[in-house]
């Protein structure tokens, strides 16, 4: 068998057929003993040869548009007219459409797999949300049944139990802050608003706001900029937030570590960028938790972060204000010495700050 892999063999094949059939005639018409001159004879087999081959070509071409019109809409995602495929494929083989269909079935089965994923992470968000929001509320409401059914009168328990029920309503009031905080960094509507301004001056300010803080664990908090001024650590960020990026990272210095330790925020400069880090001389965090510090709600400690008004999304909302910002945050850190957290912003041209 002839193996016919073009549009265009095929149709020279239908071609040679119509002028085989057609010489079958001229020869018996000549056995009869009609005249045919063979210089006529070869006109009209040529003739027959190339309009049959050419109206089979056009043929074949409109019915194989016709075919592919639906898959074309398909792939294409709109309505893909036949004239534009009839025309597409005077230039293109048919054997090209199975490549290019394999491509947009790769394409598909990637974007199906990133779809999974993320409704995947989506449900374990949720499940995760709800879990956090669970306990504040259910104690919240168990202490709230005791003062009901009796302890208010109980002067042993009914202010015991109301600031109980006021530091649970508190950690729902972070936990409502920290998610509104992810969506609306998630959320494009919300646009980073980029200016110029004093990294380290930024720093101090925040570390000063943490004080009360860091006292009650005598933890001292220093920030080294230039000692000259104007800094030359000036930065192109969103001030707001990178002001949030370094009360999270500092409340989480303190929050992890030990009494009378030291938290050190320092600066380097890297020619286009600056290199922020925040060091601290805490409790450090394991090796095999590290690369898992960032997701939402991860903790290494939940009893520890909890108790401690932590809601496993500070780091979250770090790495992504960072990332917003197209930066990237690392960590180092040992067990028992402490954890540095290094993450870099645009640096400002200073001529044009002032
Ligand atoms: P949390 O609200 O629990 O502090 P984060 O997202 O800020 O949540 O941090 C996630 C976890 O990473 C914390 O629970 C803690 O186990 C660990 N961690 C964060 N910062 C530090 C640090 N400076 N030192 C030690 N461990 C830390």
């Amino acid at each position: 068998m002839v193996s016919i892999k073009t549009k265009e063999a095929a149709s020279a094949w239908i071609g040679l057929l119509a002028t085989v059939i057609v010489a079958g005639i001229l020869f018996i018409l000549g056995a009869k003993g009609v005249p045919i001159r063979w210089i006529v004879a070869a006109v009209v087999l040529f003739c027959t040869f190339s309009i049959v081959t050419f109206v089979a070509l056009f043929i074949i071409r409109k019915y194989v548009a016709y075919k592919l019109k639906p898959i074309y809409s398909i792939v294409l995602s709109r309505d893909v007219h036949t004239k534009e495929i009839f025309s597409e494929l005077k230039d293109k083989k048919v054997e090209n459409i199975g490549e290019e269909l394999t491509a947009w079935a790769d394409t598909n089965d990637k974007e199906i797999a990133r779809l999974k994923e993320a409704e995947r992470f989506r449900k374990q968000y949720l499940g995760n949300v709800a879990h956090e929001l669970k306990t504040p509320i259910f104690n919240v409401q168990g202490y709230i049944s005791t003062l009901l059914d009796g302890g208010l009168e109980d002067e042993l328990i009914n202010r015991k139990y109301l600031e109980r029920a006021e530091k649970s309503i508190d950690r729902l009031i972070n936990i409502v802050n920290d998610l509104d905080t992810i969506s609306k960094l998630e959320s494009s509507m919300n646009k980073l608003d980029f200016e110029k301004f004093d990294i380290v001056a930024l720093a101090k300010e925040i570390a000063e706001q943490t004080e009360m803080e860091a006292d009650k664990k005598q933890i001292r908090i220093s920030v080294k900029g230039a000692e000259n001024l104007p800094s030359p650590f000036w930065v192109v960020a969103d001030k707001h937030y990178v002001g949030q990026v370094f009360v999270n990272l500092i409340v989480n210095s303190i929050r992890y570590g030990k009494e009378d330790g030291t938290t050190r925020i320092r600066f380097r400069d890297m020619l286009d960028k600056i290199l922020v880090e925040v060091e601290d001389n805490g409790l450090g965090i394991g090796k095999e938790d590290l690369p898992r510090v960032f997701e939402r709600f991860y903790r290494t400690d939940k009893g520890r972060s909890r108790e401690q008004g932590g809601t496993g999304l500070g780091l979250a909302i770090v790495k992504h204000i960072v990332e917003a910002h197209g930066e990237r945050i690392t960590v180092r850190s040992e067990l028992g010495v402490g954890s540095t957290f290094s993450f870099t912003l645009k640096k400002a041209n200073l001529q044009n700050t002032k």
